[in-house]
């Protein structure tokens, strides 16, 4: 299997761009104590809200984010909190765009149809009214 960035958009390559590295998401590290849980339950959640998308029914060990998406191409070390490596930022993100556009479209859809069953249900009216006996074979 080919091991792709999962970044919205991104099309790099672990087989093809030799150059990057290809990072897993941070796993929760249980067995060094709370804090290090803590802290690294709190990056990997950090890499989830920050990568915008939805991973339902993923194999989250397959999934890898590439060094573009990080400022100097390194992610930071997990107890260097306040680097602005520790979270991947460079160019992600997109997926929660799209999503906000695509939410977007079908609202405004969804208010099209709208305006389309009102007109034809006007339109059937002004049938039941004009021509009575069509009202039979037009339906509702
Ligand atoms: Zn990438």
């Amino acid at each position: 299997m080919v091991l792709k960035c999962v970044v919205f958009e991104c099309t790099n390559r672990k087989d093809r761009d030799k150059h990057l590295q290809f990072y897993r998401l941070p796993a929760v590290v249980v067995n060094q104590g709370e804090d290090c849980e803590n802290l690294s339950s709190e990056r990997r959640r950090e890499w989830l809200a920050s990568l915008g998308q939805k991973f339902e029914n993923r194999n989250m060990g397959n999934i890898r984010i590439c060094s573009a998406h990080f400022i100097g191409g390194e992610k930071a070390r997990l107890y260097d909190k306040g680097n602005p490596n520790w979270v991947p930022t460079v160019n992600v993100g997109h997926g929660e765009n799209v999503l906000k556009q695509t939410m977007a479209v079908n609202r405004y859809n969804r208010l099209h149809n709208r305006q389309k069953r009102k007109q034809r249900k006007r339109s059937s009216l002004w049938k039941r009214v004009g021509v009575g006996k069509q009202e039979t074979l037009q339906g509702e």
